[in-house]
């Protein structure tokens, strides 16, 4: 396993920590008083944002996490190793990543494209994403069924001569009320009488302004609103040109499971980064208060929870650059156990790193004057959002069951086989 970045991913990560102390910390508490009023969808209350992107487009670093830009296409694409590092240092700031043009869910769009798309396709639907010039969303969750099982999804995608026509209702459409989002990339079942549960659905392209596309309700996550929402929206008699179809029918399953590869293991990369911002508020917290008589690093819980959660980030970080080499070399199929095992230890990590720092910095913890209480929540909600860890578990052990030999194992020792 190499465990050191390249000297180019190095080089860019000085630039981006460069960028973000010049640009982006000094924008963070505009961009959350935004976020928390009525204009967080306003694009002229967004203006800042395409300004900061423009400044990084210009610099190159953009689409840093895109190991799959041509020569003629914006930015500087990285192999997911190369870009761990750099992903960690941008989820500092929770937004900053959408400022490289590196933010989820159009980072899984656009590996979605990339290994789903034909030529025509690139060009209309991934290029204007790669040029920053607009943003996506990714619909697949239904509030009807059990979306943790995609085989699941209900929406019909239905030929009708050279159109399809698409019904349905989704939930959770997380950047459908951005002001820049101008297309959805639609999971729905092409072929409903397939055998196989896994070949009876499709994905195809809808723009948003398309007739019968309905944002009915935005939802809240954790009680808060965010900038692009999550909305529910009703899919009714939708009409879009057959090309629009990505693959053929039947192919969803396998064209979804190029984005939740890349899609996820930022997921881990971010909590690693994340979790250095709680712990570094923990420490200065413990370091700078007294209770007792003693300052709180000096009580041996809280010196305990400095020192177990500097072990457990350590671990995290390690899996991540494991887990990008495994992406990198083995492509999302092959790597798909390490990216679920990820997802896993990143989405838990910040959950038990934010709350022991909120828990040092007390009432203050739970208040709106530090980040704690919203990381602890991102932990929470990254941890269900592109399946819950429950379904994440099942897959590793099957993975590991799959590759077990029993005969193997147990040879080396002197357990008897039953
Ligand atoms: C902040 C956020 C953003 C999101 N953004 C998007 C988006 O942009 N696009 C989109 O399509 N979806 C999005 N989602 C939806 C997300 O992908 C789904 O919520 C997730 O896949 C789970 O589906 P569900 O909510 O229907 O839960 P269900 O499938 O109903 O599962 C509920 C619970 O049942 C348990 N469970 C399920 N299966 C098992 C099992 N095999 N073993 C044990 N327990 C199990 C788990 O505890 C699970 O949490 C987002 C969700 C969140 C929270």
């Amino acid at each position: 396993m190499q465990i050191t970045p390249s000297e180019r991913s190095l080089a860019i990560k000085d630039n981006v920590v460069d960028f973000m102390n010049k640009h982006i910390y000094p924008m963070n508490k505009h961009y959350n008083e935004i976020e928390a009023s009525d204009r967080r969808n306003d694009p002229e209350a967004l203006a800042f944002i395409e300004e900061l992107r423009a400044k990084a487009k210009g610099l190159g670093l953009w689409n840093l996490f895109f190991p799959h830009l041509r020569d003629d296409e914006p930015g500087t694409g990285l192999s997911n190793l190369e870009f761990a590092p750099i992903c960690e240092e941008m989820a500092k700031i929770p937004w900053a990543s959408q400022v490289f043009n590196c933010n989820a869910p159009v980072t899984g769009n656009m590996e979605l494209l990339a290994a789903a798309a034909n030529e025509e396709q690139r060009q209309k639907w991934l290029r204007p994403l790669l040029e920053g010039e607009c943003q996506s969303s990714f619909v697949a969750t239904e509030p009807e069924v059990a979306s943790s099982d995609a085989t699941n999804y209900q929406t019909t995608i239905v030929r009708d001569g050279n159109d399809y026509v698409v019904n349905g209702r989704k939930w959770f459409i997380s950047w459908s009320m951005h002001p820049k989002t101008t297309f959805m990339i639609v999971m729905g079942k092409t072929n409903p009488d397939n055998p196989s549960r896994h070949k009876q659905h499709g994905v195809i392209i809808i723009p948003l302004d398309t007739p019968g596309v309905e944002i009915l309700q935005d939802t809240t996550v954790m009680n808060a609103y965010h900038i692009g929402g999550h909305p529910e929206i009703l899919l009714r008699n939708v009409r879009v040109p057959a090309e629009n179809l990505l693959g053929e029918p039947g192919d969803g399953f396998a064209i979804m499971q190029s984005r939740m590869g890349p899609g996820r293991i930022h997921y881990g990369m971010r909590c690693v980064g994340l979790a250095e911002v709680a712990l570094g508020l923990m420490i200065s917290r413990a370091k700078e208060r007294v209770a007792f008589g003693k300052h709180l690093h000096e009580h041996g819980s809280v010196a305990n929870d400095i020192g177990r959660s500097r072990i457990e980030i350590e671990q995290a970080r390690l899996l991540t650059m494991h887990t990008a080499q495994a992406l990198d070399e083995k492509g999302p199929k092959g790597a798909r156990k390490e990216v679920s095992m990820l997802k896993i230890v990143g989405t838990e990590l910040l959950q038990k790193v934010s709350e022991r720092a909120l828990r040092v910095h007390g009432a203050m913890g739970v208040s709106n004057q530090t980040p704690l209480a919203s990381l602890f929540t991102l932990g929470m909600h990254l941890s269900i959002a592109d399946g819950p860890s429950e379904v994440h578990l099942p897959g590793i052990a099957k993975a590991e069951l799959r590759d077990h030999d029993p005969a193997d194992f147990l040879k080396y020792y002197d357990v008897p086989a039953r």
